[in-house]
């Protein structure tokens, strides 16, 4: 008999039909003798919608008042599904964020929690009740009511399976786990068994919008292991992101892309300590978000960095350039607009020759042009143009899977 957290997003409790196949998954591993703990996202669109009639009132809202309108999507969900399990005759108790209480810092809509207080939830499992709890939410130490970002309850689930040394965390959503690209791109997309933490967040961060982030670095430091499964089928072993597992079987796990990027090139910027640091320092000043940075090499006097950054920060970022031109003493500022990353994401990747290769020979098959390479241990990222994105991740996870 052991702990178990589950996590199920909003897709998987829209309505009530949902919220009683949840209670299903529930009801499967209590009967099992396990003690559960439920965490759970706000019904279908309904943060959406929150957003939304926020707008009708303002577009600058007090961040504190933002926080305690999304926060209330999550409490429905809670309540709703408790009475269904009362219903059924199981013992069911919810809980916010704030009752349990789940410490953050006060960064409202992106906050970071501190420490979780086991006391309350362990209470009430140890009265033998189910313990639902609202996803993506805290409170801080002056009380104020916090959430993490769009996607949080992942977050929430992860973190309290760590705090309460949980034996696993199951997270239910509306796909059978992790594939090994967009099924929407490719029908040839596999079903990935097992993944490590960090592929897990290369390939989150790249654009595999399945997990948020930060439940995986969660699982990472604290050693949770995370399934991710789907609420729609009965039995599913969807996919396991652990640290320990098959890894080294597949060269790559994944292809990925990642839309709206444009790239940055700043010509001509002098060879010498402390300009680059200038410069992203310049950026970070205004919240640019810079990603891909690649610099020539070489013993010249002048040099080019070029940079990606998202196309709704590009009119910002070039207007920062160009009032800076003086100070960074760049020669010229180019840029090149609608491009995507597609990356392969792999802890094969840095021990097997050849991997390079093998993507770009697809690309090269399929006439596209790179506009930029970069890579690390686990992962080979190249810029191609926004419309030819879809050919390449489909011709590259043809090369990499199709055998
Ligand atoms: N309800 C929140 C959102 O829509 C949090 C979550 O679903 O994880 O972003
Ligand atoms: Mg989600």
């Amino acid at each position: 008999m052991g702990l178990i957290v589950q996590k199920f997003g909003g897709s998987s409790v829209a309505n009530t039909q949902k919220l009683e196949l949840v209670t299903e998954h529930i009801i499967y591993e209590v009967e099992k003798g396990n003690k559960v703990v439920v965490v759970v996202s706000a019904q279908g669109k309904t943060t959406d919608r929150l957003i939304s009639e926020e707008e009708e009132i303002t577009k600058t809202p007090l961040k504190r008042e933002h926080d305690v309108l999304v926060s209330t999507g999550e409490q429905i969900t809670i309540a709703k599904l408790s009475m269904l399990l009362n219903e059924k005759n199981y013992r069911a108790v919810s809980l916010t964020g704030w009752q349990i209480p789940i410490i953050t810092n006060s960064e409202f809509s992106n906050s970071r929690i501190k420490y979780i207080h086991n006391e309350t939830v362990e209470e009430y499992l140890n009265a033998g009740n189910i313990v639902i709890v609202a996803g993506f939410q805290g409170v801080d130490e002056n009380g104020n009511i916090t959430t993490f970002g769009r996607g949080g309850s992942d977050t929430t689930a992860v973190a309290l399976a760590a705090s309460l040394k949980a034996e696993r965390c199951d997270i239910y959503t509306d796909v059978d786990g992790v594939f090994t690209t967009d099924p929407r791109i490719t029908d040839k997309a596999k079903k990935i068994k097992t993944i490590s933490y960090e592929e897990m967040l290369e390939l989150s961060s790249m654009g595999a919008k399945v997990l948020h982030n930060r439940c995986v670095e969660i699982g990472k430091k604290y050693n949770v292991p995370i399934y991710v499964k789907s609420t729609f089928e009965k039995i599913s072993d969807g996919t396991l992101i652990t640290n320990s597992g098959n890894l080294e079987d597949l060269v790559i796990n994944g292809v990925t892309k990642d839309d709206y990027i444009s790239r940055i090139t700043i010509v001509g910027i002098e060879n010498k300590i402390g300009r680059s640091y200038e410069l992203f320092k310049l950026l970070a000043k205004h919240n640019i978000n810079v990603d891909v940075i690649v610099q020539s090499f070489g013993e010249h006097i002048i040099k080019d960095i070029a940079f990606t950054v998202k196309m709704n920060d590009l009119d910002k970022t070039l207007k920062i350039l160009d009032e800076n031109k003086e100070m960074l003493n760049a020669k010229e500022i180019l840029h090149c607009e609608n491009l995507s990353k597609v990356s392969i994401i792999g802890v094969g990747i840095a021990n097997k020759p050849g991997v390079a290769a093998d993507m770009f020979e697809a690309l090269y098959e399929n006439n596209i042009n790179m506009h930029m390479i970069t890579t690390s241990e686990i992962k080979i990222t190249v810029l191609v143009n926004s419309n030819e994105a879809d050919i390449a991740v489909k011709a590259i996870h043809q090369k990499f899977f199709d055998n």
